[in-house]
């Protein structure tokens, strides 16, 4: 069977959840090998990669190789994608799964796919492009397929493997040295799940009113176990921080379960949230454009519904 590289996102670590999501994606097409870069690697580890299928495990854990932000990552995969010749490689489309992507797709003179919303037989690849306005399935032509999936693109299913693993050692040019990692700044891990990975995200827009007003769409959030987004109008507003925008200049998510509150539903956020699975849309105008886009859709005022809809899930 054909192999087929996964690269590992991992943090603190543990695996993170889009991982297993590529490792079920892969096994529809082929024989997964998953590649850690990186300290950190354990028998906990292997355990997980092997779970969802991954039926080799090249390890890299070289401390260096988490000393230089992403191009070690890259050039491991370039040196893996020259010895083990793949049918292709899946990246998790995050900020640094399509830096790796991009740096690999020039070492390895391949073509490369971004922003993947599903993977079908031939590596071809449903695509959300030109600021998510359009869907089109796209296929590679050119050297080894290089595709960034984004997180929630499916469900991770267990599939247990072999997971064989195989040390790699890895010698960084003197350009992957350029940049160096002086610091690592810990950000506040709050209960919600991490807004790019979580399976519902709940959103707020302009309609929401203030700083204050956002608590209701923190506590349907909470209710449902979801993580709190917003849109630009209401993070520029100051009534919640920039990094749980939405949209094309914000986040790109793709949940199971989409629920946008006082939220007009405007290209550049529809860019960042029109791939979620279902959408619900809470708004007091009925002509809003969100509407065209949503599978459900609550016109009312978001202040009296919210709560409501709030109480409801808590009674469940
Ligand atoms: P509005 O468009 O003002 O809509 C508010 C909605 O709330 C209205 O539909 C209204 O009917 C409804 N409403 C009001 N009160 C209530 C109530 N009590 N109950 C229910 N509904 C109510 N935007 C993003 O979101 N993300 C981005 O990443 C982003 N990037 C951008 C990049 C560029 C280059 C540009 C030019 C714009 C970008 N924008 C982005 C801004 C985008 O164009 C919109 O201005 C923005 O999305 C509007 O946010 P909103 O829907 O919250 O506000």
């Amino acid at each position: 069977m054909a192999e087929i590289l996964v690269l590992v996102e991992h943090v603190d670590g543990a695996v993170k959840k889009v991982t297993l999501e590529l490792l079920t994606l892969a096994r529809t097409l082929g024989s997964p090998s998953a590649v850690w870069a990186g300290p950190g690697y354990s028998p906990d580890i292997q355990a997980k990669l092997a779970e969802y299928g991954a039926d080799k495990i090249y390890v890299a854990d070289a401390a260096d190789l988490a000393d230089h932000v992403v191009a070690p990552k890259a050039e491991l995969l370039a040196q893996l994608v020259s010895t083990a010749t793949p049918a292709g490689v899946l990246v998790a489309a995050t900020a640094e799964g399509k830096e790796v992507a991009g740096r690999l797709a020039v070492k390895t003179d391949s073509g490369i796919i971004t922003d993947a919303v599903g993977l079908g037989e031939g590596f071809t690849a449903e695509q959300s492009i030109f600021g998510g306005g359009v869907n089109v399935t796209s296929r590679v032509t050119k050297g080894t397929p290089i595709i960034a999936v984004r997180p929630n693109a499916t469900t991770p299913e267990p599939s247990p493997a072999a997971g064989t693993e195989q040390r790699v050692e890895v010698t960084l040019s003197d350009t992957a040295r350029l940049a160096h990692v002086v610091d690592r700044v810990k950000q506040e891990k709050g209960a919600r799940p991490e807004l790019t990975e979580a399976a519902i995200v709940v959103s707020g827009g302009r309609g929401v009113g203030s700083a204050e007003n956002f608590s209701i769409i923190e506590k349907l959030a909470d209710s449902l176990g979801a993580a709190v987004g917003a849109s630009r109008a209401a993070t520029d507003a100051g009534w919640y921080p920039h990094q749980f925008q939405v949209g094309q200049t914000g986040k790109t998510v793709a949940p199971q379960l989409y629920i946008a509150a006082g939220i007009s539903g405007a290209i550049q956020h529809r860019a960042g949230m029109q791939t979620a699975k279902t959408i619900i849309a809470i708004n007091k105008d009925p002509e809003a454009p969100i509407f065209e886009l949503a599978d459900f859709g609550v016109v009312g005022d978001l202040h009296q519904i919210v709560p409501q809809l709030t109480e409801e899930v808590e009674k469940r």
